[in-house]
């Protein structure tokens, strides 16, 4: 392993985890519950007797109780189904299907090889459940799983970690006092706890949800422009190939430096990004090219359309109280590390202290 520093490093990380904990700083120990922000979005309200329905006619399954009904079927792959997505199912086609199973023996041992303390390790262990827990079928056949958007990661991490554990045992719970009403809100790390800033309603129009890309027509703004404008969601196969082209960069060019607003724009302005890095080269090249061509007002307003079209997680978790009904809301933790989150070892009598 080549030793990286500075740039190339902070870039990774950039990409790395959608873990926020990870590129951020770390706040107070102590945690104050907060009132859901109105752009957050809420949790996602599933009907039950859809669900019921929507699992009889498919063979689907939902999470908890409808997994734990399914223990049986636990070594096969199975259908996710999509409304747990909540809002964020809008940004994948129709008619994709996702498909988990539950991690295995190599990918808990993987796990166990996680440093926590390095983005790129976090990255690298997330992406190994979800090559081999996730698949993702589609009309016209197999996708990768690398193609789920970047924002997501983590909801398929957690997903597929609910269903390995099925009978929850390794359970992320903390407690906190309701800011309503003061009871005890238990908060459990679940894929259905995560939030996320959502694009507003008024801007979705702007989504072909079939070809998953944003168009954009700058005139409509009174912006001279000769053609709408493309933009694809960064997706984690996109994240990956970028990573690679960034050390191959940063290797061969004599510690080139990069400029970080045009590496955000990247992923979105590539349709795809090639694994290959020379075919990577042309492809990010020209996205450098159309980047550099906008003026200053141009690219004040492609900064307004990326902050108004991008999915952010939020650095927070929800529960609903148990006695008021209503959200609560902290930030999101690891009371013993994102190590423990595939650990099993505390399932049997420990061996020593370390
Ligand atoms: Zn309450």
């Amino acid at each position: 392993m080549v030793k990286r520093k500075d740039d190339v490093t902070l870039q990774e990380e950039a990409l790395a985890s959608q873990i926020p904990e990870f590129t951020e700083t770390p706040q107070e120990e102590v945690h104050v519950p907060e009132k859901i922000s109105s752009r957050i979005l809420n949790r996602n309200q599933v009907d039950e007797e859809e669900m019921a329905d929507f699992e009889k006619r498919t063979n689907a399954t939902g999470l908890g109780e409808n997994i734990f009904a399914k223990a049986e079927a636990r070594d096969g792959w199975i259908a996710i189904d999509r409304r747990l997505l909540g809002e964020r199912d809008f940004y994948y086609p129709e008619d994709w299907q996702f498909l988990v199973r539950p991690a295995t023996v190599e990918v808990v041992r993987n796990w166990s090889m996680l440093d926590e303390t390095n983005g790129n390790s976090i990255d690298d262990v997330f992406n190994e459940i979800l090559k081999y827990c996730l698949s993702i079928k589609s009309n016209t056949g197999v996708k990768t799983w690398q193609s789920i958007n970047n924002w997501d990661r983590f909801f398929f991490v957690l997903l597929i970690r609910e269903y390995t554990f099925v009978q929850g045992e390794s359970k992320v719970e903390f407690f906190e006092e309701c800011p309503y009403c003061e009871a005890e809100v238990k908060f459990n790390l679940d894929c259905q706890a995560l939030m996320y800033d959502l694009p507003d309603d008024e801007v979705k129009r702007y989504y072909d949800r079939e070809n998953r890309v944003w168009v954009i027509d700058p005139a409509d703004f009174e912006i001279p422009a000769e053609r709408a404008l493309y933009l694809y969601n960064p997706t984690v196969e996109k994240d990956a190939n970028i990573k690679a082209w960034l050390i191959a960069e940063y290797q061969e060019n004599n510690k080139k430096k990069f400029d970080p607003v045009f590496i955000k724009f990247l992923p979105w302005l590539c349709a795809k990004i090639s694994k290959d890095v020379p075919s990577a080269r042309v492809q990010i090249r020209k996205a450098e090219m159309t980047f550099k061509s906008w003026d200053t007002e141009m690219f004040s307003f492609m900064n307004d359309v990326l902050k108004n079209i991008s999915v952010t997680p939020s650095t927070n978790i929800s529960a609903i109280c148990p006695a008021c009904g209503e959200e609560a809301v902290t930030r999101l933790r690891f009371p013993d590390g994102v190590g423990a989150l595939f650990n099993v070892v505390n399932r049997r009598k420990k061996f020593g202290t370390k």
